[in-house]
């Protein structure tokens, strides 16, 4: 794989205002070193060990992105570094979210992740609890974390409307919440959805930020 290449040609598709996280789990130090050669600087990690691990070995200019389900009691391992939680589900999490931030004096930008596939194996908040969530009054005394957007993946499927209609209704979701004009801690604006095989589709449904691994660096092993 021509790694430079990849991202220069994931690049030139997409607007200005869309943000490229590079998936890099499963990938070894030495092949994400030459995605940051390349000039790539946010990567995301959808297992805590590893996501420690790599933050350890790899330049300390890595914006460090977790998108993967994050159980409450890891949540300490990467607090102290991690720039974006994109797989926030639960109310439980948020807190935990919020409580390792203050140890270590900081703000974690955070999105929740809502449940738009119809497969059953994906995490994620449904629309119900997703406006639980969003009413809550204790989330707004929540003062290291910020609630900056949604997360959503949609279902692994060839029919592309399938996807489309998922994107949109998060994008739907997004809006609405947006519109809302809530109180801190929600300052939405970002809206992470698009994988290789569905990126095109999630930036033409409004997505600023799309999670980027095989179009780069190859099929990972199974
Ligand atoms: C693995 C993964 C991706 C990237 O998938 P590709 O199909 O390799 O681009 C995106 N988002 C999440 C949450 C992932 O786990």
């Amino acid at each position: 794989m021509n790694i430079e290449k990849n991202i220069a040609n994931v690049r030139l598709t997409l607007p200005q205002a869309v943000a490229l996280v590079v998936v890099s789990k499963t990938q070894p130090n030495a092949t994400i070193l030459e995605a940051y050669h390349a000039g790539q600087r946010i990567f995301g990690e959808n297992k805590v060990q590893e996501l420690a691990s790599k933050y350890e070995a790899l330049p300390k200019d890595i914006q460090w992105h977790m998108i993967g389900h994050l159980q409450t009691n890891k949540v300490k391992y990467i607090a102290p570094f991690v720039s974006m939680i994109h797989s926030v589900d639960s109310f439980k999490l948020l807190k935990e979210i919020n409580k390792e931030a203050k140890k270590s004096d900081r703000t974690i930008p955070c999105l929740l992740q809502v449940h738009i596939a119809r497969e059953e194996s994906k995490f994620g908040l449904s629309e119900a609890e997703l406006e639980d969530l969003v009413k809550s009054n204790e989330v707004a005394t929540m003062k290291h974390i910020k609630i900056v957007g949604l997360m959503g993946m949609a279902t692994f499927t060839d029919n592309p409307e399938t996807v489309r209609m998922e994107f949109s209704y998060l994008k739907n979701m997004f809006e609405k919440i947006k519109n809302t004009s809530l109180p801190p801690p929600f300052e939405m604006k970002e809206l992470s959805m698009g994988m290789s095989g569905d990126y095109l589709l999630a930036i033409n449904e409004g997505s600023t930020m799309i999670r980027i691994g095989s179009t780069i660096f190859g099929d990972r092993e199974k």
